[in-house]
């Protein structure tokens, strides 16, 4: 087996079995990340000794017999979770030397389940952006083709799982940022209901659109890495007091692709096959749904009339939370202080512009202008008005449908440096996945096909609050009579 492209599912029998040791495979992915990620550029920071110390533990584990499904899995954490002692940057200059002294909740409870950390990925800075090409640290490159983007902001843990630098690897999505990059880096990201993973520890973009979630080889492994990430914390208070459901046991049982696909039936948005669709894309989405249909679903067309008033109500309210969760990074409690300031004020305007990235400035522009007196009623208060219909518009299509299919991004992965200097052609990337977030939901992005560059192409699947489930279980089946997931640049 190769163990660059094994999957979190593989990994895991092979080590319970005690067929390969969780040292062995974490040094054999440190040994990958050496040779690849200079090239690449997916891993901020590299923890190969704190790795291998978590993997004797979870080799104890494991003969001790106390281990679970993710016991001495490696794993890529996206540089915005706050490891303890693991320097976390958020991929700005702002954090570039910040040490956490305290844990996220998630990454904590992977660490608890016998996860191996190794290392932190990549990402748009504050995860503002969707081609990674904001960090501080350097664009990532996308491993099917190095002259191109791997999406963003979760590009580094994409790129690392599409080239087999890690297992697994953990996601944020504010807008798109994990199913944006799965897509154009060929793999599998859910993005759960919002509050059905505690937010924290992790670095705040948009405290009501964040959430945490997997990226990884497969939908199974999907469901694997979100058993172990779900669940009510007291420590996030909009965290959901709910029982996570059995994601794995649900995808288990022998349940043919056939038996879990008959009387389901699927909405197609059709304002999401409009002009700006790439061809490639329009071609594979059909395709996937005719597949569907063959599987004894029923598509049916549905309609989200607000789609449109996307992009406007989500520019307008992530930078508004932006703003206002960026104001802590003042040169005194975190973070980059600028050199020899004058006064007080001196000190806050410079370390702040030193601090921050042109795209992170933008945002806190656009922010506090939005939530100004005078103009707050004109935008911020109507965009929260609009977010309220975009929501209703989904709950009515799930009113007639199970859940909806839908391209997860308009093209393939674009060239580095193509849209950089056009911040609208940019946000516009994420025109199918912000209403998601917007609206709460749960959705799944699974790879569907490639285009003629062979570069990938993903599909995506979103549900009602709290139906990870299903999305799961459908998109399972997908994968079960489909390859695409398989493919690799390797
Ligand atoms: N690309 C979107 C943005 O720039 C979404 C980012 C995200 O989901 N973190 O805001």
């Amino acid at each position: 087996m190769d163990l660059a492209r094994i999957t979190l599912k593989q990994a895991a029998d092979l080590l319970h079995r005690r067929a390969l040791s969780a040292v062995e495979l974490t040094q054999f992915f440190l040994e990958r990340i050496n040779a690849h990620n200079p090239t690449l550029n997916a891993y901020i920071t590299v923890d190969a000794e704190g790795a291998l110390a978590d993997a004797r533990q979870a080799d104890a584990c494991l003969a001790r017999g106390e281990a679970t499904p993710l016991t001495g899995i490696p794993l890529a954490v996206k540089d915005l979770f706050c490891t303890k002692g693991l320097r976390t940057t958020c991929a700005s200059r702002m954090l570039a030397d910040f040490i956490p002294p305290y844990e996220s909740t998630v990454t904590r409870r992977l660490r608890e389940a016998g996860m191996v950390v190794l290392g932190k990925t990549n990402m748009d800075e504050f995860a503002m952006g969707s081609s990674n090409e904001t960090s501080y640290f350097g664009p990532v490159k996308n491993p099917w083709d190095h002259s191109r983007i791997p999406g963003g902001s979760s590009g580094g843990s994409a790129a690392a799982v599409a080239a087999g630098l890690c297992v697994a690897a953990l996601g944020t999505d504010t807008g798109g940022s994990i199913r944006q990059p799965a897509a154009l880096s060929g793999i599998t990201g859910l993005k759960p209901t919002y509050g059905r993973v505690s937010r924290y520890g992790m670095i705040a973009f948009a405290s009501s659109l964040d959430q945490a979630g997997p990226m990884t080889r497969s939908v199974e492994d999907a469901a694997l890495l979100l058993q172990g990430m779900a669940g009510h914390d007291p420590l996030d208070s909009t965290s959901i007091d709910q029982a996570v459901e059995e994601y794995v046991e649900q995808l288990s049982g022998g349940v043919s692709a056939q038996e879990r696909m008959r009387g389901l039936r699927i909405g197609i948005p059709k304002e999401y096959f409009t002009d700006g669709l790439s061809e490639s894309v329009h071609k594979a989405l059909q395709e996937a749904i005719e597949r569907f249909q063959e599987l004894g679903a029923q598509c049916q067309s549905v309609s989200l009339p607000t789609t449109a008033y996307a992009i406007p109500t989500y520019y307008i309210i992530a930078p508004a939370e932006a703003s206002s969760n960026l104001a802590r990074y003042d040169g005194i409690r975190f973070g980059y202080r600028c050199e020899q300031p004058e006064d007080l004020l001196d000190m806050f305007a410079r370390s702040r512009s030193e601090g921050f990235g042109a795209e992170v400035k933008r945002r806190i522009m656009l922010g506090t202008y939005v939530l100004s007196s005078g103009y707050y009623d004109a935008y911020y208060r109507q965009a929260q008005k609009v977010r309220r219909l975009i929501a209703d518009d989904f709950h009515n299509a799930f009113t007639q449908v199970d859940l909806l299919l839908t391209p997860t991004a308009p093209e393939t992965a674009f060239r580095i440096g193509e849209k950089k200097e056009d911040p609208v052609k940019m946000y516009l990337s994420d025109i199918f996945t912000i209403n998601v977030n917007l609206a709460g939901l749960p959705a799944l992005s699974l790879p569907c096909g490639f285009d003629a560059q062979n570069l990938p192409i993903g599909m995506q699947l979103i549900g009602r609050p709290l139906q990870e489930s299903s999305l799961l279980r459908v998109g399972h089946s997908f994968q079960q009579v489909t390859d695409w997931h398989q493919r690799s640049p390797l």
